[in-house]
């Protein structure tokens, strides 16, 4: 069952185009992952579904609504983000962020309920991040900062989450343990990967966007071989199948070899 679906996207900023023609669908409890070389257009994608940008045109439809006709509040209980930008103005505590996946739940100034209490706890304890409720936010690491976003996301109770890269900041544990945790929702899931051995790792399907259109798309198998990785990024590699997983495991190889 098809559960987002984006068609003929087009985006520009200013006079630069962004997107061009993008057209990509995610099933229901999908995790699918767009890769691209920096600056391709991967986060334009995302940032027109999540709805912050308005696409130049194209439709996006999300369980065969509209999405950008939606009220906003409405896009927001169904999709849950966690996006590049992680900078906030004010000084929140990690628990008040965490609380504002709750915000399309209620309306101004309703006091939080016992269930809201329970999920931004829930949230928290499922990232190891309890014992850092107090913490101003501000003062936190990159990579505890996207712990707490995820976990914003996790109090939202939405079951389709649009991720931009969001384990860049992590160390190898952390990467793992965060898509561990979000294969483990069972949520479905489109998100923008920056390792190519996690794409392979998580993702069921990719697309790879370049210059701003979808250029390759298919299962890590079909997508990811040594040719395709030197047309898309520049870089030879020798990429197998892991025994343990089954999954592909890809090698980088120097340019020049002796
Ligand atoms: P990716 O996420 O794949 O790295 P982006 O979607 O962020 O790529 O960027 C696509 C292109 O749009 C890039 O050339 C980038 O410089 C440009 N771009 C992104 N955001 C803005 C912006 N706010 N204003 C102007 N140009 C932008
Ligand atoms: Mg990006």
């Amino acid at each position: 069952m098809v559960r987002l679906q984006v068609t003929e996207l087009r985006c520009s900023y200013g006079e630069k185009k962004a997107a061009d023609s993008v057209s990509l669908h995610v099933d229901k409890g999908e995790f699918v992952g767009l890769i691209g070389p920096n600056g391709s257009g991967k986060s334009t994608v995302l940032k027109s579904i999540y709805r912050g940008l308005t696409p130049d045109s194209g439709s996006i439809t999300l369980d065969g609504e509209d999405l950008l006709s939606m009220p906003y509040r409405r896009s927001a209980l169904k999709l849950a983000v966690v996006g590049q930008e992680n900078e906030v103005p004010f000084d929140f505590t990690v628990e008040e962020m965490v609380a504002m996946g709750r915000a399309p739940h209620k309306r101004l100034f309703d006091a939080d309920t016992a269930h809201d209490k329970y999920m931004v706890h829930h949230a928290l304890e499922h990232l190891g991040m309890e014992n850092m409720a107090k913490r101003s936010y501000q003062e936190l690491s990159g990579g505890e900062k996207q712990r707490v976003l995820l976990a914003r996301a996790i109090a939202q109770e939405s079951d389709f989450f649009i991720l931009d890269e969001p384990t860049n900041h992590l160390d190898i544990y952390y990467q793992m343990q965060i898509f561990d945790f979000i294969r483990r929702l069972r949520v479905t899931v489109l998100s923008a990967v920056h390792d190519l051995n996690m794409a392979a790792l998580y993702c069921d399907r990719l697309y790879v966007i370049k210059n701003g259109s979808v250029a390759i798309e298919g299962t890590p198998e079909e997508v990811l071989t040594p040719g395709n990785i030197l047309d898309i990024f520049g870089v030879r590699s020798l990429v197998e199948k892991h025994p343990e997983t089954g999954r592909l495991s890809i090698m980088f190889l120097p340019s020049e070899q002796k």
